[in-house]
């Protein structure tokens, strides 16, 4: 059975699945030498603060994953879509309330 199609909303990329990143992702983002990567997750790790998350860094609140740009069509996109991590490749349309396509079902 074919998948649904992602529509792009962005609603899965709200939340921050870059804390689910594992090891294999690290791994292979220093072998293609993705220092801006791993930089940007080093500086933007975020904690659980009661309701919400924050940054580490500064404690300022985390809305979305910092991989995550609207484009001019109002339609988001990954910038590391190429390498992003198995959370979100493995991530389907559909499959978790957070994705409206999930009351198509
Ligand atoms: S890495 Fe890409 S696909 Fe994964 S949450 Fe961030 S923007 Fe979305
Ligand atoms: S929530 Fe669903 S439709 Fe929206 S970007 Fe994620 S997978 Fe695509």
């Amino acid at each position: 059975m074919p998948g649904k199609e992602c529509k792009r909303c962005g609603a899965c990329c709200f939340v921050d699945m870059i804390a689910y990143a594992t090891e294999e992702d690290f791994k292979r983002w220093h072998t293609e030498g993705r220092d801006d990567i791993l930089h940007i997750i080093e500086n933007e790790s975020s904690v659980w603060a009661g309701d919400h998350l924050v940054s580490s860094r500064n404690g300022h609140s985390i809305q979305r994953c910092p991989f995550l740009i609207m484009n001019d069509d109002g339609l988001y996109s990954c910038t590391i879509y190429d390498t992003r991590p198995a959370v979100c490749r493995n991530f389907e349309p559909g499959v978790s309330r957070m994705c409206p396509q999930y009351e198509d079902q």
